[in-house]
C-alpha cells in the first residue's frame, strides 16, 4: 500500500505564493518515477485567510499555480475530511504560521509524523532574535545587532529618539531593519540615515512585535543546505549574485535578477568552515529534516559570519535548497523521498 503524503501549502504569510510554487515542485517529484509507486499525494491548501481546503480545491490551486481568493466562507477550525487520511505530513509553508512552529505543534498534537523541524526548531529558526541568541551560545560569529520591540518604536515621542540614538551609536550606517519573524526579505530595509531608520522601524513594527536591527556588512552571500536528523549532512556551498542593493523580495522572485552559483568559487577551507558552521547552526536551533543556512563571506578578511537558518526554505525546482543537494548528488525526487523517510524515522518514538 502506498504512503499517503499530506502536502500542506499556501498559508497565512507573505510567502504564500512561494509556498504554492514549492508545493507544485514537490507534488511533481512525489508523482514521478519510482516515487509514483510509493506515495499518494493528498494536497491540502491553507488560504491566505487561514481557512483550510481539502484535496479537490487544493489540487486546483496546485494546477493553476495561483492563490485561491477567499470568498470569506468556511470555518477556520473545520479541517477538510481528507486530513484524517494522511500518513505523513509534508508542510511546505514558508514564513509565519507555517515555518514557525505553529503548524508543527498542530501536527504533533494530532500525532502524525511531519517533514522538518518540530516546534522548538521551527520557532527558534523563525525568530531572528531567538535564533541569534542560540547561534551566539554555539559560538557562531555573526554581525552586531540590537533587539527592539514594537512598543519601543510606537512609544511616546520622548522614548523613540533615544532608541534611534542608541542604534546609531551601536550599529551605525548602513544597517538593516527586519521584522524578527518573516522571510523572503519581506519588511526588511537597508537604511543609511536617521530618517530612513525611523521609517524602517515604523514599517517593521507593522509586521511584527519583535524587530531586529543589524550592522550592515559588505560580503558575498553564500548558502549551505542541511539534511538529516541527529546526524545531519551538509551540502556543497552555493553563492547568490545580484546587482540590486541587497537580496530583496524583487531580486529573489523576479527571473533573471539573481544568479545561483553552485558550487561557490571560494577556497576549500572556507567551504568546509561554512559546512561545519551550517551543521552547528542546525543543531543550535534543534533543526530536523532540512534547513538552509545563509552566510556572509567577507572576502577581504576571509571571515565567515552566519546570517540565518531557514527551516522550511524555498523548494521550487530552481530554489537554492534542492539545487544544492542536486549538486551534492541527491536529485530532487530522491531528496523529497529522504525527507519523508527522515520524518517517519524521527516521529516513530
Ligand atoms: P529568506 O528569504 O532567506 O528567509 P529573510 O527574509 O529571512 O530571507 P535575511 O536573509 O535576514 O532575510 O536578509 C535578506 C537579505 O538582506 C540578505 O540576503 C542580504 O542581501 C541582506 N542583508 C540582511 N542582513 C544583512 C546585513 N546585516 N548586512 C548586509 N546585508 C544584509
Ligand atoms: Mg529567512
Ligand atoms: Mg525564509
Ligand atoms: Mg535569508
Amino acid at each position: 500500500t502506498k504512503l499517503r503524503v499530506g502536502l500542506l501549502f499556501g498559508g497565512r504569510s507573505g510567502e504564500h505564493e512561494v509556498s504554492i510554487s514549492s508545493a507544485r515542485a514537490i507534488a511533481k517529484a512525489l508523482m514521478a518515477g519510482q516515487n509514483q509507486e510509493k506515495y499518494t499525494v493528498l494536497p491540502i491548501y491553507i488560504q491566505k485567510d487561514g481557512i483550510w481546503q481539502g484535496v479537490t480545491v487544493a489540487q486546483q490551486v496546485l494546477e493553476s499555480g495561483t492563490p485561491l481568493i477567499s470568498d470569506g466562507s468556511g470555518n477556520l477550525w473545520q479541517f477538510p475530511p481528507d486530513v484524517t487520511d494522511v500518513d505523513v505530513w509534508f508542510p511546505i509553508l514558508h514564513g509565519p504560521n507555517g515555518e514557525d512552529g505553529t503548524i508543527q505543534g498542530l501536527l504533533k498534537l494530532i500525532q502524525v509524523p511531519a517533514v522538518g523541524s518540530g516546534v522548538l526548531g521551527s520557532a527558534i529558526g523563525m525568530d531572528k532574535i531567538a535564533m541569534k541568541m542560540a547561534f551566539a551560545q554555539a559560538g557562531l560569529p555573526q554581525v552586531k545587532y540590537m533587539a527592539v520591540n514594537r512598543a519601543q518604536v510606537w512609544s511616546n515621542p520622548c522614548v523613540f529618539p533615544k532608541l534611534v540614538d542608541e542604534i546609531e551609536a551601536n550599529l551605525g550606517y548602513p544597517c538593516f531593519v527586519k521584522p524578527a519573524n518573516l522571510g523572503s526579505s519581506v519588511g526588511i530595509a537597508k537604511v543609511r540615515s536617521r530618517s530612513q531608520l525611523e521609517a524602517a522601524l515604523d514599517n517593521a513594527a507593522s509586521y511584527d512585535r519583535r524587530i531586529i536591527v543589524e550592522a550592515g556588512v559588505v560580503a558575498r552571500e553564500v548558502e549551505c543546505a542541511v539534511l538529516g536528523n541527529d546526524n545531519p549532512k551538509a551540502s556543497v556551498v552555493g553563492e547568490i549574485t545580484f546587482k540590486s542593493d541587497f537580496y530583496d523580495y524583487e531580486t529573489k522572485y523576479t527571473a533573471g535578477l539573481a544568479d545561483l552559483i553552485i558550487p561557490a568559487a571560494i577556497p576549500d577551507s572556507v567551504t568546509s568552515q561554512i559546512q561545519d558552521m551550517a551543521l552547528a547552526a542546525f543543531t543550535a536551533v534543534d533543526g530536523a529534516g532540512l534547513g538552509r543556512v545563509d552566510f556572509f563571506y567577507v572576502e577581504a578578511t576571509g571571515e565567515v559570519l552566519i546570517n540565518e537558518i531557514n527551516t522550511l526554505p524555498g523548494f521550487t525546482a530552481t530554489s537554492m535548497y534542492p539545487q544544492l543537494w542536486a549538486a551534492t548528488g541527491v536529485p530532487f525526487p530522491d531528496l523529497v523521498n529522504q525527507l519523508i523517510e527522515l520524518a517517519l524515522e524521527r516521529d516513530n518514538g
